[in-house]
């Protein structure tokens, strides 16, 4: 339960930053912004955002530029795919294998 400024309660609940816990090694890949692609970053002022807005773990910030934290970051591609401004590249993560 929350407290609204109007003073009213509602039930609402929001994401918290690493509640599914730190990632660890099992991602395949991570998101890569382009910081001359991204709204905010390009016109210097708080815009866009829906990366911020969609990414299920709640590890994107809504700040200029916009920063990813990869300690939490599960690679699911959201963010890719919502960025109206094909900002960020879903990069493989480095195989340290050998057979
Ligand atoms: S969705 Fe894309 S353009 Fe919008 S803030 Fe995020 S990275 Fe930048
Ligand atoms: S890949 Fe998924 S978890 Fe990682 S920042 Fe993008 S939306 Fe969030």
């Amino acid at each position: 339960m929350q407290t609204r400024g109007c003073g009213h309660i509602c039930g609402e609940s929001s994401p918290g930053i690493g509640e599914a816990g730190k990632t660890g090694e099992w991602r395949d890949s991570y998101p890569l912004i382009d910081h001359k692609k991204c709204i905010p970053a390009k016109q210097n002022k708080a815009a866009c955002f829906q990366c911020w807005l969609y990414c299920p773990d709640a590890v994107i910030s809504k700040t200029i530029p916009v920063q990813v934290d990869l300690e939490y970051c599960k690679g699911c591609g959201i963010c890719a795919e919502i960025c109206p401004a094909h900002a960020i590249t879903m990069v493989a993560e480095e195989t340290s294998c050998s057979s």
